[in-house]
């Protein structure tokens, strides 16, 4: 057996999140012509269902439990996770380039001196070389970038790898119960709002200025929610003080690659775009034909977002019943 190829998974309130999956199916890419061995890491609670972690390649678990690991909070994994990869022999450790994966990947990478990539999109594998490619200047051009320390950590996009082929479970699962080793810091469950989902989240439904005040973003959510997907905003709704800064998608917030990224009431400055422009369909309502968010929308409607939202949502109740 060679070196091993490590994937941090996520899991949350005992659900694998869609990423880990995505980890895996990337873990496998990377393998496609060598002998590595897969080795998936994740904490969760003893109510976790294991067998929801699939892979279309072999894999061994090693599961990290305690019933504090229901929402892991990377601050009390870090260490845990340190003395696993110390005491593995690792050369690649893959994380989601989520708050939970870069958290943990940027801690690893301090404490084993090991290069890290972030954001990455894809690897290009050759001669036992890996290169990890990662969107630059606003999404404009796409960097290759070989890793060279001995491990080599990448953190992935959500949606760069898809999950296909024949899935098996495990062929070996080890349980360690390791206590979460935990700091001083103050920390508090905030997994109401949209901290740690936005990154992964299928859907999303982001306002802009154009929904004038933050009492109309109540249709923002609502859609979101009937989508079973998250809400998000641009930078002007954030700086306007309408929604959390922890919402906010664009080069100075968080980069996504949902499967649906409705936009409303946003104009589409380089800036927000360079966070959502790997969403794979986009669909923007905007009151103005003429605003550039139509130049890279799938789907456009115009009009005014306080009256094509109300129906939007009927409409969408009107089919769920
Ligand atoms: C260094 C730097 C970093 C930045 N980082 C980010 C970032 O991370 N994320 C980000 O989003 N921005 C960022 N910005 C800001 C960015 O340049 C834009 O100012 C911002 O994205 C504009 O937000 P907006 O599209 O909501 O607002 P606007 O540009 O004002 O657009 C509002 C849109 O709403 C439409 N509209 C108005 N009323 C309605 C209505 N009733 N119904 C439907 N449509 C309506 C208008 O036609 C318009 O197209 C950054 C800027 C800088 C300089």
């Amino acid at each position: 057996m060679g070196k091993k190829i490590i994937a941090v998974l996520e899991q949350d309130n005992d659900k694998i999140k869609e990423i880990s999956l995505q980890l895996l199916a990337a873990a496998g890419h990377i393998n496609k012509d060598s002998n590595r061995q897969i080795e998936a890491v994740i904490f969760c609670s003893k109510n976790f269902d294991k067998t929801s972690i699939k892979s279309n390649s072999d894999f061994t678990l090693t599961v990290i439990e305690d019933d504090s690991f229901k929402n892991p909070f990377s601050f009390n994994c870090q260490n845990i996770l340190l003395n696993f990869v110390l005491n593995t022999d690792t050369e690649i450790i893959l994380f989601g380039d989520t708050f939970f994966g870069k958290e943990l990947a940027s801690f690893i990478s301090a404490k084993t001196n090991s290069g890290i990539v972030t954001g990455c999109t894809g690897f290009i594998i050759s001669d036992n070389e890996i290169k990890a490619k990662k969107n630059v200047y606003s999404g404009k051009a796409v960097a290759e970038i070989k890793a060279s320390s001995s491990i080599k950590l990448f953190t992935l996009r959500f949606n760069a790898f898809s999950v296909a082929g024949n899935l098996v479970s495990p062929y070996e699962i080890s349980v360690n119960k390791s206590a979460p080793q935990i700091n001083n810091y103050l920390i508090k469950n905030i997994s109401a709002n949209n901290i740690g989902n936005l990154s992964d989240s299928k859907v999303i439904v982001a306002g802009g200025r154009g929904m004038t005040s933050p009492e109309n973003f109540r249709l923002i959510e609502e859609l979101a929610s009937f989508l079973g997907g998250s809400a998000a905003a641009s930078r002007a709704a954030v700086d306007a003080g309408w929604r959390p800064q922890s919402e906010q998608v664009g080069q100075t917030g968080i980069s996504v690659s949902p499967d649906l990224y409705i936009a409303v009431g946003i104009s589409e400055a380089v800036q927000h775009l360079a966070g959502m422009r790997n969403s794979k369909k986009i669909i923007a309502i905007n009151k103005d034909k003429d605003a550039p968010i139509f130049r890279y929308a799938d789907f456009g409607i115009i009009g005014d977002a306080m009256e094509v939202l109300p129906n939007l949502i009927e409409e969408i109740k009107n089919r769920q019943s």
